[in-house]
C-alpha cells in the first residue's frame, strides 16, 4: 500500500536515536496523485478525497454504503450467494478464496435496500477491490434480483460501479450478465422506475457496456476513468493518438454520455447544476438534504457522510489565542501528547533547530533562504508572528493555508483541552503537523522560550544551534545568565551537531559545558566578529554575526543538506569562509524593515534597542525622527527607551490593542519612571514624548511632522501597525 511505502521510504539521514523511534504506520497516509502526505483521519473526513488535489481516492462497498444511506437502515440481500466454478478454471477458487479473505464480502457486488433521507432505494455497490470488481454469474444474478425487485416494489434503484470488466474465469458466462443485467435493467424503464447509476474510478469492460451506461441519471466521481477498453488497447487498434483526458469522467460529460460529475461531498459543480436534468442530478447528490433537515430528519443520514465538521479559521484561533494565558509548564507531555494524537509528524522530517535571546528569527531566515537556494522544499516555524498565525508556519515561502490550520485544529481540539496544552504546545503540534503534510525536505524550527523545556524540543535535529544570550524573562528562566545559557543549552542532543555564536567567554563556557554534558558533537564556537564578505538582505551590523551562525550551522549539516564548504561557488553557493549569495536576497518582515518613511524592527530587549541603534546610526536616515513605541510590561523597557534616545527625536509610547491584556505596559507608571531618577536621557536634547494610550490615534500622532518613523518594541506593536497600514501586512 502506498502509505505503507511512504513509511518505509528513508526520508532523511537519521541518528542512531531517532531510528529507534516507532511510528505509528496507520496514521498517515500518501495521495497516489499529488503525493500529498496527511493524517489518515483527514482523509477519512474528507471522505478519502485528497485536501490537496480533490483525487478522489478508491474506497470499498461498505463505506459507499455508509456514505450514501441513512444510518441503520442498510438491509443486505443475497449476502450468501457464492461463485461456483462452472468451468473448473485453474486456481479459480484459491483466487476467490483469497478475495473474501482480501475484501471481506463475498462478491464483487453488495445488494440491498436502506433509507435515502427516509426515501426507500434499492441499492448495489460494487466493490473494487474484489477481484478488480468483475462481474461474473453471481454479480450478474444479485443485480438481475435487486432489480426485478425495484420494479415489483417500484422503488428507485441505485447502483455505484467499480470495476475492470467481465470476469474471466467464468469465460462466456460472464460474458452473458452483460445481456443478462441490460434487459433487466430495461424492465424498470418500462416500470416507468428510475434508475440512477454513479461510476466510480473505474468502470470499464463489460460492466461500462451494460446496465452502468443505461441509467436514467448517469454520475461520475470526478477522474474517474470510464469506458469499455483501456486506452493503451485502442491506440493500438486504431492506430491514432487520443484526444487529452479521453475516458475520464469529465470527458464524457462533455461528451454528452455522463449527466453531471459529482465530488463525494455532493458538491455539484456549477456547469452541471445548470444542466438539463437539473432536478434529478441535485436531488442524487443529496442536494434537498437541508430542506429535508428543515423538516426534522436528520441532515445527513450515514454515520460520517458528508460532514466536515470542525472549526473555521476564526474560530480556530478563538479557541487557541484563548489558551495564551496558560501557566507555562515545566514538562513536554502535553506537546508530545498533542505529537501522538497526530503520529508524530516531527519525526518525518529533519531539521535545524535554532535557540538564542536575540537573533532566532534572523538566523532561521538566512538558514532557509541558503537550503531553498540549494534547492530543498523548506519549512520554517517561528514565532511570534506579527499580524496573522499563519505566518508562523511557513513552507517555501508560502504560510499555513486558513483551511489547513482550521482543520488541525480541529482534529487537536479534544486532545488539546484533555491536556491542558497551552497555545504554543497546540501551535508546535500543527506546524509540525503541517510542516510533515507538506512534504518538506528540511525544517527550521525556532525555539519559543528558552530550550531544554520549550515545546520544540521534542525533535532530534541534525543541528542544534544557540545564538546568543542576553537577559530576558527573568520569571521564568532564572536570573543569571549561566542559568539561561544552560537553559538555552538544553537543546542539544546526543552525537548532534551544537554551533554557537555566543562571544561572552563566561556564557560560553556554561554553554559548551552544558552541551558537552548533553553529548552534543562537535561544539562549533563561531568567531561572529569576522567582516562581512557580501551585503546581506537583512539590514544592520548585528545581522553579520547571525549570517556567521547561520553558516556555521549550514556547514554542520551531514549531506544532501550541508556543508556549504564542498560545494565550492556552485549554483551560487560561496566556499565554507563565505556567506552564500541567498543571504543578500534573505527578508524578514519587521526586522529593520525599511519601507519609504517608515522602519519596522521588533526590538523588545536592550539588546535589540541598542542593535537598532546602531543600524540607525549606519542607515541615517532623514531627521526629525520619531519613534511609536510600544512594549510588554515583563520588559526592560527604560533602558530600551534610553538607548533609542540616542538616535530619536520624539517618542509617542502607546498600547497595541493585540497585547494580551495581563502583559500590557502601563503607561501612567511609565510616566512617572521617565520623569523620576533612573528615566534620565543622558545628555544632549532630551527627545519630545508623548503618551498615546489609542494604538489608533498613535500611529496618526507619530506620523505628524517626521521625516522617519520608527515602530518598534514588541510583535504586537510592529504586527498592529503592519495591519493597520495598507498594504504592509506580510500575509494578506
Ligand atoms: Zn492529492
Amino acid at each position: 500500500m502506498a502509505r505503507m511505502a511512504w513509511f518505509k521510504k528513508e526520508r532523511k539521514p537519521r541518528t542512531a536515536e531517532r531510528a529507534k523511534l516507532e511510528i505509528p504506520a496507520d496514521a498517515w497516509e500518501k495521495c497516489d496523485e499529488c503525493g500529498h502526505i496527511d493524517i489518515k483521519d483527514r482523509f477519512v473526513r474528507a471522505l478519502n478525497v485528497c485536501p490537496n488535489c480533490g483525487h478522489h481516492r478508491r474506497i470499498n462497498a461498505q463505506e459507499y454504503i455508509d456514505l450514501l444511506v441513512d444510518e441503520g437502515s442498510w438491509h443486505e440481500l443475497d449476502g450468501t450467494l457464492r461463485s461456483a466454478d462452472p468451468l473448473n478454471f485453474e486456481s479459480y477458487r484459491d483466487r476467490l478464496e483469497a478475495a473474501v479473505r482480501k475484501a471481506g464480502p463475498l462478491e464483487a457486488l453488495r445488494s440491498g435496500y436502506a433509507r435515502l433521507d427516509g426515501m426507500a432505494i434499492d441499492l448495489a455497490v460494487m466493490d473494487f477491490s474484489f477481484m478488480g470488481g468483475s462481474m461474473g454469474s453471481v454479480v450478474g444474478e444479485k443485480l438481475a434480483r435487486l432489480t426485478r425487485r425495484s420494479v415489483e416494489k417500484r422503488i428507485g434503484l441505485v447502483v455505484v460501479s467499480a470495476s475492470g470488466g467481465a470476469r474471466m474465469q467464468e469465460g462466456v458466462l460472464s460474458l452473458m450478465q452483460m445481456a443478462k443485467t441490460s434487459v433487466e435493467v430495461a424492465r424498470l424503464r418500462a416500470a416507468r422506475v428510475p434508475f440512477i447509476s454513479i461510476l466510480t474510478n473505474p468502470t470499464t469492460g463489460g460492466v461500462s457496456a451494460s446496465y452502468a451506461m443505461q441509467g436514467d441519471v448517469i454520475l461520475a466521481e470526478p477522474g474517474a476513468v470510464i469506458g469499455f477498453a483501456g486506452p493503451r488497447v485502442i491506440k493500438q487498434t486504431i492506430g491514432q493518438d487520443l484526444p487529452e483526458g479521453f475516458q475520464t469522467a469529465e470527458f464524457l460529460l462533455e461528451h454528452g454520455m455522463v449527466d453531471a460529475v459529482v465530488p463525494r461531498d455532493g458538491r455539484i459543480p456549477a456547469r452541471a447544476r445548470d444542466g438539463g436534468r437539473r432536478g434529478a442530478a441535485e436531488r442524487a447528490a443529496g442536494h434537498h438534504r437541508s430542506s429535508a433537515a428543515a423538516h426534522g430528519r436528520p441532515a445527513t443520514g450515514g454515520g460520517r457522510r458528508l460532514t466536515r465538521v470542525g472549526l473555521s479559521f476564526e474560530d480556530a484561533c478563538r479557541f487557541l489565542f484563548a489558551r495564551q494565558g496558560s501557566r507555562i509548564k515545566w514538562s513536554l507531555g502535553p506537546t508530545d501528547g498533542l505529537l501522538d494524537v497526530l503520529g508524530h509528524p516531527e519525526r518525518h522530517f529533519p531539521c535545524v533547530h535554532v535557540a538564542g535571546t536575540n537573533g532566532k528569527g534572523s538566523t532561521c531566515a538566512f538558514t532557509a533562504a541558503a537550503l531553498a537556494a540549494r534547492g530543498f522544499r523548506v519549512g520554517v516555524y517561528t514565532s511570534p508572528h506579527l499580524v496573522s498565525v499563519r505566518e508562523r508556519v511557513v513552507v517555501d515561502g508560502v504560510p499555513i493555508s486558513e483551511d489547513a490550520f482550521a482543520e488541525w485544529a480541529s482534529v487537536l481540539e479534544p486532545h488539546i483541552e484533555r491536556l491542558g496544552a497551552s497555545f504554543f504546545e497546540a501551535t508546535t503540534a500543527i506546524a509540525f503537523a503541517d510542516l510533515a503534510a507538506r512534504g518538506v525536505d528540511i525544517a527550521v524550527i525556532e525555539v519559543g522560550l528558552g530550550g531544554r523545556l520549550d515545546s520544540t524540543n521534542v525533535i532530534t535535529p541534525l543541528v542544534a544551534v544557540v545564538t546568543k544570550i542576553a537577559r530576558e524573562h527573568t520569571d521564568y528562566l532564572g536570573f543569571d545568565l549561566a542559568s539561561i545559557a544552560r537553559e538555552k543549552a538544553g537543546i542539544a542532543k546526543p552525537d548532534v551537531p551544537f554551533v554557537t555564536g555566543e562571544r561572552d567567554p563566561e556564557v560560553r563556557r556554561v554553554l559548551v559545558a552544558e552541551a558537552e554534558r548533553r553529548g552534543a558533537k562537535p561544539v562549533v564556537l563561531v568567531d561572529t566578529e569576522r567582516p562581512p564578505t557580501r551585503p546581506l538582505g537583512l539590514q544592520g551590523r548585528h545581522q553579520w554575526a547571525n549570517a556567521w551562525v547561520s553558516l556555521a550551522a549550514l556547514n554542520a549539516l551531514p549531506p544532501p543538506f550541508g556543508p556549504l564548504g564542498g560545494v565550492g561557488g556552485v549554483g551560487g553557493v560561496g566556499g565554507g569562509d563565505e556567506w552564500p549569495e541567498s543571504f543578500s536576497r534573505t527578508y524578514l518582515p519587521g526586522r529593520f524593515d525599511v519601507r519609504g518613511k517608515w522602519i519596522f524592527d521588533v526590538a523588545h530587549n536592550p539588546d535589540g534597542a541598542r542593535v537598532l541603534a546602531d543600524a540607525l546610526r549606519d542607515y541615517a536616515p532623514p531627521r526629525p525622527r520619531q519613534a511609536l513605541v510600544g512594549v510588554l510590561g515583563d520588559k526592560d523597557y527604560l533602558g530600551m527607551i534610553q538607548t533609542l534616545a540616542e538616535v530619536t527625536d520624539g517618542f509617542v509610547f502607546t498600547v497595541p490593542a493585540s497585547a494580551p491584556e495581563h502583559r500590557r505596559w502601563d503607561l501612567d507608571a511609565l510616566k512617572a519612571e521617565l520623569t523620576g531618577p533612573a528615566g534620565g536621557f543622558g545628555p544632549g536634547r532630551p527627545p519630545d514624548v508623548r503618551f498615546e494610550p489609542d494604538f489608533e490615534r498613535a500611529l496618526q500622532c507619530v506620523q505628524e511632522g517626521a521625516a522617519t518613523v520608527m515602530v518598534t518594541g514588541s510583535f504586537h506593536t510592529v504586527g498592529d501597525a503592519l495591519a493597520r497600514l495598507p498594504g504592509f501586512a506580510p500575509v494578506g
